[in-house]
């Protein structure tokens, strides 16, 4: 539950003046949030910021609820962060250290294909057979081949389509896996990460969701006591006006140059005057948005298009009695070659004294789109079906199951076919409306590290503008 921004203790706040530039962010999920953080850490002169959040919460899809009928967490968003420290930079990481919230690491090998458990290569040659096992060596040596541990974490900072070294799509590579069994094991291991089919994601994208499973390109952290606290941290320490509640449905250039958003708040509309807007909406938000005068609309639609590769998510999360499964698998998460492949996480393995036992399926891509419409019952069934024998019965010991639905709310395609200047990401048409940025995920990775670099790149941005120009 977050509590009221404006009830919330903060960080001093900062005396303004009716010259202060005034900014508005669109959005008040991470990318909002981290924009508004990082221009109160960058900027040394006060900024008049208002957020505009449509829902009755921050926060977006980092959202850690509490089941009806026990006071036991889970999370129905983003799940994990990414821990890239060992590159010597990790932006993210950093941010919720100086929050000062505590995280554990995350983890987990595992992958169970026709009901059996495979945790190692042993596993795989015992299960799948020699033939699998080779040839999965054989695709893990040439994804390594193709991406360094340290490309793998400049990925999202490449600048321009002329470092885009292949357009075809990810289903190209897997298909040259010469066997079925490893082919499929594969599929299913990256399935739910990548939220979309091979054939609909680069290879690029593709093999950095094969080798993040491999700790020497990439590890995995939660926050203790739910990852929603770092959205309470920061709606604590954000020195803006939130306005929750409050659908930005129109932005417009004005003809001194400064922007007008309109917003509505239930039957209210009222529309005010910024001098810079930073929109960080998912790209599906951002095209509900009218964006006026024919320059910026047609700037706005190219930018949309070019981002528009919507993939899928479905969570189902069940409560029991005990974590019946551990004594066969202790992992944070495993895959499953269920739903086309799914990641099956042990929320209750996020708080070590928890007695109860907390499954959440994550489900992506076509399953999706095909099961969003069912009823929740059904999905529960479903899911309680898919769970292998060799985990133990889980039906007898349930005790409540809530379903989220996050249809299109990810980029399958991040970045575009080919991506795009980074400047130009942010900022989709600067000759008339150099005040107007955009701020995603969709941008850079899916991911809160990669929404965490575009709301950095955007604060820094607007920061140089402030200096450059003392009166906005
Ligand atoms: C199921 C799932 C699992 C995920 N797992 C991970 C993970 O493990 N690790 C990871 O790093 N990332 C994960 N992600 C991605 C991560 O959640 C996103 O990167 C992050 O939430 C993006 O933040 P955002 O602020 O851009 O968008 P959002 O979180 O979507 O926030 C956007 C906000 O804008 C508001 N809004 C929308 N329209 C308007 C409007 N017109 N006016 C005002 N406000 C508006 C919304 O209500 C929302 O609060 C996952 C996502 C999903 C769906």
């Amino acid at each position: 539950m977050i509590p009221d921004p404006d009830s919330v203790p903060r960080r001093s706040r900062r005396a303004t003046s009716p010259i202060d530039p005034r900014i508005a962010i669109i959005g008040g999920g991470p990318g909002g949030l981290f924009t508004a953080y990082e221009l109160q850490r960058i900027v040394d002169r006060p900024l008049r910021v208002t957020i505009l959040e449509a829902s009755g919460r921050l926060g977006g899809k980092v959202v850690t609820p509490r089941f009806a009928s026990a006071d036991v967490r889970y999370e129905a968003g983003a799940a994990e962060f990414y821990d890239y420290e060992h590159f010597g930079h990790d932006p993210l990481k950093e941010l919720i250290a100086e929050l000062g919230l505590p995280i554990r690491p995350m983890g987990g090998p595992t992958v169970i294909v026709d009901g059996q458990v495979i945790a190692n290569l042993d596993d795989v040659r015992d299960r799948l057979g020699a033939h699998a096992a080779t040839a999965l060596l054989d695709f893990d040596r040439q994804a390594r081949d193709r991406m360094t541990p340290r490309e793998f974490y400049a990925s999202g900072d490449r600048d321009g389509p002329a470092a885009c070294a292949e357009l075809s799509r990810f289903d190209s590579v897997i298909g040259g896996i010469a066997c079925p069994r490893a082919r499929r094991f594969v599929e299913h291991m990256i399935h739910s990460d990548l939220a979309a089919e091979p054939s609909q994601t680069s290879v690029e994208y593709g093999l950095q969701n094969y080798l993040m499973n491999d700790p020497a390109y990439m590890r995995l952290y939660g926050i203790e006591g739910g990852n929603e606290r770092l959205v309470e941290s920061l709606a604590a320490q954000v020195d803006a006006r939130v306005l929750l509640g409050h659908r930005a449905e129109r932005v417009a250039r004005s003809p001194r140059g400064t922007l007008l958003v309109r917003s509505r708040a239930g039957e209210a509309v009222e529309e005010s005057e910024f001098d810079a807007v930073v929109v960080a909406l998912p790209h599906d938000c951002v095209s509900r948005i009218e964006f006026a005068g024919d320059r910026l609309r047609s700037a706005v639609a190219a930018h949309h298009a070019h981002h528009d590769h919507p993939a899928h998510y479905l969570r189902i999360t069940m409560l029991f009695e005990r974590p019946f499964w551990r004594d066969r698998v202790s992992d944070s998460f495993w895959m499953l070659d269920r739903f086309g492949g799914c990641c099956l996480y042990d929320e209750s393995a996020r708080d070590p004294s928890a007695e109860h036992g907390v499954l959440g399926w994550l489900l992506g891509g076509d399953a999706v789109r095909e099961l969003a419409s069912a009823p929740d019952n059904e999905l529960v069934e479903r899911a309680l079906d898919s769970l292998p024998a060799v985990l133990g019965d889980g039906r007898p010991l349930l005790r409540e199951a809530r379903v989220h639905r996050w249809t299109g709310a990810v980029s399958a395609l991040p970045g575009g076919v080919s991506p795009m200047r980074i400047d130009r990401r942010h900022c989709p048409e600067p000759v008339e409306h150099p005040n107007l940025f955009l701020v995603g995920d969709y941008l850079y990775d899916s991911t809160l590290n990669g929404v965490l670099d575009s709301a950095q790149y955007v604060a820094g941005w607007i920061a140089a503008k402030v200096a450059r120009s003392p009166n906005a």
